[in-house]
């Protein structure tokens, strides 16, 4: 309620400056004031009536910008971008230090030479709500992805 009568004084205040100051008064201004108007009624309706939608529209600018920016990119010249960053990142060498050696399903010893055999695989598959990320990667040797 507040916002209107501010907006009914801004108004009267433009008035009464048009009728005692009409030799300072340009065409543009009125324009400017109408838009000014329109904005402020638009920005008022949307507060009070939409606020769910304007909730949502806040929290999707906000949620964006704090948003890396390469991950707006595909999902290929995202990997591209992490490997021009990382050039000595390897995930299958990084998993297998992280599972201590050893195959994620069956639990034996992974050579390091074997290395370019083994398989990575999600622990919980994306179709039953797992998540593309490096905690839910699993490398297993070539016998458990190929008899599971
Ligand atoms: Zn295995």
């Amino acid at each position: 309620m507040n916002s209107i009568i501010f907006l009914i004084v801004v108004c009267c205040i433009y008035y009464l400056f048009n009728k005692y100051y009409e030799e300072y008064v340009q065409e543009r201004y009125h324009y400017y004031f109408g838009t000014f108007v329109i904005v402020y009624c638009v920005l008022l309706y949307l507060f009070n009536f939409e606020s769910q939608f304007t909730y949502k529209v806040l929290k999707n600018i906000h949620d964006t910008s704090k948003q890396p920016l390469y991950s707006f990119n595909s999902k290929e010249s995202n990997a591209e971008l992490f490997q021009s960053q990382y050039p000595n990142f390897n995930i299958k060498e990084t998993l297998l230090t992280l599972q201590n050696g050893r195959c994620n399903a069956c639990s034996n010893f992974i050579m390091k030479e074997d290395l370019h055999n083994c398989k990575l695989k999600y622990k919980t598959p994306l179709q039953n709500g797992g998540q593309n990320q490096v905690e839910n990667i699993g490398i297993v040797c070539p016998q458990c992805f190929e008899f599971q």
